[in-house]
């Protein structure tokens, strides 16, 4: 099993596979100034397990593209529509975000939370662009320096994790470049990172440790998670996610 089958496992059974929150979902719809009388096309590009796509079918008409890089993700996320009342309709796919079976100008809404690093910000949000109508909507969450300096000991941790780890002024500036208008942005919660998505993680470790903890990479992902939730305790004053909401023009 490689390293990312391996963390699919481990994120299998959780609501979310990143940080995120119902209410910031609905905060950066706000933020888009959508219409709920309208029908909107939507895509939700590495949806995971269908958190904040629930979000999205219960707020708005129309039609979303649920997508995902694993069919298992995409099984449970159809699992739990069924239990839930929703607007819009909503259809899985089983797809790489950096190579989508989409036609020019489709959409009116691209969505992504948490995702957009498997490619890189720059190539996703320039890539993704060419699926939006003009005056079509980009909302996507990206991990983001909030300061301009921080402690060397974090910048070589993260730098180390994700290359494009920048401020979000330069998240802003690189959308701006790719030819949106940024109609505004925000940053997640605490109450996104831990209660929402690194509490439930560490919770699946023991259950994934007693299956796959024969495998050094196993062990190695757990670390690696728990020195991530170490590294956030002491540092979430500097970086975060932002959610980046933007008008195609
Ligand atoms: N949006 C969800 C999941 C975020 S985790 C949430 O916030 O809960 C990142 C997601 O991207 C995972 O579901 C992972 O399977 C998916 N992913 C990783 N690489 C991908 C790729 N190349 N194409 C599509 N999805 C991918």
């Amino acid at each position: 099993m490689t390293e990312i089958e391996l963390m699919m496992h481990l994120h299998l059974n959780n609501k979310r596979q990143g940080p995120g929150s119902e209410e910031a979902t609905n905060l950066a719809l706000n933020l888009a100034g959508v219409d709920k009388q309208k029908k909107y096309k939507i895509a939700d590009i590495g949806c995971g397990t269908g958190a904040q796509t629930l979000t999205l079918a219960k707020a708005l008409q129309g039609e979303i593209v649920a997508v995902d890089l694993f069919d298992e993700f995409l099984k449970k996320l159809e699992e739990r529509f069924e239990k839930e009342e929703v607007v819009a309709s909503v259809r899985t796919l089983s797809a790489s975000m950096d190579s989508l079976p989409f036609t020019e100008e489709e959409f009116d809404m691209i969505w992504s939370e948490g995702a957009v690093y498997n490619m890189g910000f720059e190539n996703g949000v320039n890539y993704w662009k060419g699926f939006l109508k003009k005056g079509g909507i980009l909302a996507v969450s990206e991990l983001s320096w909030l300061t301009g300096k921080r402690p060397s000991e974090l910048e070589e941790f993260w730098v180390g994790e994700y290359a494009e780890m920048a401020p979000v002024s330069e998240k802003i500036r690189i959308l701006e470049n790719a030819g949106y208008k940024v109609l505004g942005h925000f940053i997640l919660s605490d109450e996104c990172w831990l209660e929402n998505y690194y509490n439930p993680l560490l919770a699946s470790h023991a259950g994934f440790l007693s299956q796959y903890g024969d495998m050094e990479a196993a062990r190695q992902i757990v670390e690696t998670d728990r020195s991530e939730v170490a590294f956030y305790q002491k540092y979430k004053d500097y970086y975060s996610y932002g959610f980046y909401i933007a008008q195609k023009l």
